[in-house]
């Protein structure tokens, strides 16, 4: 037996009743296989949501098998709204993808919990999103060079460039697509510290800037995208 404390990032039907569930832990991802979950009189019909915060006991090797369990946090708040819910389902799948990549899964599993928080309990929850993206880069190994240009020590006139990773100056870019607004919450969002929280200014056109240029950034250096992310472009047109 094993005690398993995760957020569930995914779930799968297996055979006629059972299902298989990813959680994301602090020692990475976990699949457990839970017998019996989608019948209606099962007791774990609600345990295997994906963003359930659950403590788990299991059995086996490879694939676990749930033995007992119990929900810590449904988190439920997040499915009352479409956008938020599949904005949400986004970043899990996000995690999901990565999970198999060597990295610090603790620092990110803590995190994780704290921006469901945020998302829960905030209207502007795109940025906590995006946070987590940006932040994810860095455990990656792929992370922008944000302090200074890529090719200069310059911080004149700083601005981003996807394929360059990072920013230019005013010497060596061609010319700047993007807001002074926009690469400001980049910053913030980027270096943003949860356990001090400062207040986080975004306008409309910013929020959008960026959820592009992470979205560019995610596919250049990672050739990822995630269906969630599909999705929420037809659902909020960007
Ligand atoms: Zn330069």
């Amino acid at each position: 037996m094993e005690i398993i404390e995760g957020i569930i990032l995914k779930q799968m039907n297996y055979k006629e009743s059972s299902k298989i569930i990813h959680v994301y832990s602090p020692k990475g991802l976990v699949s457990v296989l839970v017998h019996g979950s989608n019948k209606l009189k099962s007791p774990y019909l609600n345990l295997v949501r994906v963003f359930s915060h659950v403590k788990l006991n299991v059995s086996g090797k490879e694939l676990k098998t749930l033995r007992d369990g119990e929900v810590l946090n449904y988190n439920s708040e997040i499915a009352l709204d479409v956008v938020k819910y599949t904005y949400s389902l986004h970043l899990m799948e996000v995690i999901n993808y990565f999970s198999h990549h060597e990295h610090d899964h603790e620092k990110l599993y803590y995190f994780i919990l704290k921006i469901v928080e945020e998302i829960k309990n905030n209207q502007k929850f795109e940025v906590y999103i995006m946070m987590a993206e940006l932040k994810l880069l860095y455990l990656l190994g792929v992370q922008p060079m944000l302090k200074h240009c890529v090719f200069c020590d310059s911080q004149e006139g700083l601005t981003f460039s996807v394929k360059d990773g990072g920013m230019l100056c005013s010497n060596h870019r061609q010319t700047s697509s993007y807001r002074s607004t926009t690469m400001h919450l980049l910053i913030t969002l980027y270096y943003f510290d949860l356990s001090h929280p400062i207040e986080i200014h975004s306008e409309l056109e910013d929020i959008v800037a960026l959820r592009k240029l992470i979205d560019e950034y995610y596919e250049y250096h990672l050739n990822y995208q995630s269906r969630s992310r599909k999705l929420l472009r037809d659902l909020i047109g960007y």
